[in-house]
């Protein structure tokens, strides 16, 4: 199945769990507010697809996990990249 994976900034405290337990995936920015590092460089806290994060699917779920206030949202999508369901928060 395909997923993706972004941070709610509006809930992020940055607290940082998220950057231990996955440092290719997340990172604060200048407002301490995590933000998801792509293959290709750039950033952002919009839906990324794993295929283009350099941590894995159990590195990420376990990242997830992690963050005290559920800011870390994950999604199933369809081949089209449409949501089909929410994985994280469950
Ligand atoms: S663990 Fe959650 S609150 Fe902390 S920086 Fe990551 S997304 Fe933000």
């Amino acid at each position: 199945m395909a997923l993706k994976v972004k941070v709610d900034r509006e809930l992020c405290i940055g607290a940082a769990s998220c950057v231990a337990v996955a440092p290719n995936t997340f990172e604060l920015d200048n407002e301490g507010k995590a933000v998801i590092k792509k293959k290709d460089g750039t950033m952002t806290s919009d839906f990324v697809n794993y295929t283009d994060i350099g941590d894995n699917e159990i590195n990420i779920s376990n990242a997830a996990k992690s963050c005290p206030v559920n800011a870390i949202i994950i999604v199933e999508v369809d081949d089209a990249g449409n949501e089909i369901r929410q994985v994280w928060p469950a």
